[in-house]
């Protein structure tokens, strides 16, 4: 009894251990976009990997000191994920075919496995789009699903291109 109590008085210590486990399950990696986290063994689909931690924020505050690592949970609160203890934001963003998805636990956000994941393997997940259009987009986007389809971007280009010559052509 005494020890239960013990802990739920100093729950940042349990925090603190359960982070120095979970670096033991995975490795931060070289990425396209930098730095990545990866996975040293195998996770099966719908379960836990990570939670992403940091420190609970008004969306005032989330206004007043904005990063990349804000992740809001509703209009009210955000967690500033920018922390050193916060190992899931290592975790790139994917357009298509991520292997993590993030889901919404009261205040709490775990990445989970949308799929079983091998050991070794980069996770990934869709950031969103809100996300996406304010930090992503302006820089382009250099996910491996973005950077494996540069053939067909530049197709459709062309074809603009052509279309646009044709029809100055035409006014001619
Ligand atoms: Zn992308």
């Amino acid at each position: 009894m005494r020890q239960g109590l013990a802990i739920r008085k100093r729950p940042c210590i349990l925090i603190g251990s359960m982070q120095k486990t979970k670096s033991n399950l995975f490795k931060i990696i070289k990425a396209s976009t930098g730095l990545g986290l990866a996975t040293k063994i195998p996770i099966n689909k719908g379960e836990v990997v990570i939670e992403y931690v940091g420190n609970i924020i008004t969306a005032k505050e989330a206004d007043e000191r904005p990063n990349r690592y804000l992740f809001e949970i509703n209009s009210r609160w955000t967690i500033d994920g920018a922390v050193r203890s916060n190992l899931a934001r290592y975790i790139n963003h994917t357009c298509k075919k991520a292997n993590c998805e993030a889901e919404q636990r009261g205040k709490q956000i775990f990445i989970t496995a949308a799929r079983n994941i091998a050991a070794g393997e980069e996770l990934r997940y869709d950031y969103g789009k809100e996300h996406f259009d304010e930090y992503i987009k302006p820089i382009g986007c250099k996910c491996d699903w973005c950077l494996a389809k540069p053939k067909t971007v530049k197709k459709v280009s062309k074809k603009k291109i052509k279309k646009h010559v044709s029809k100055k052509k035409s006014k001619k």
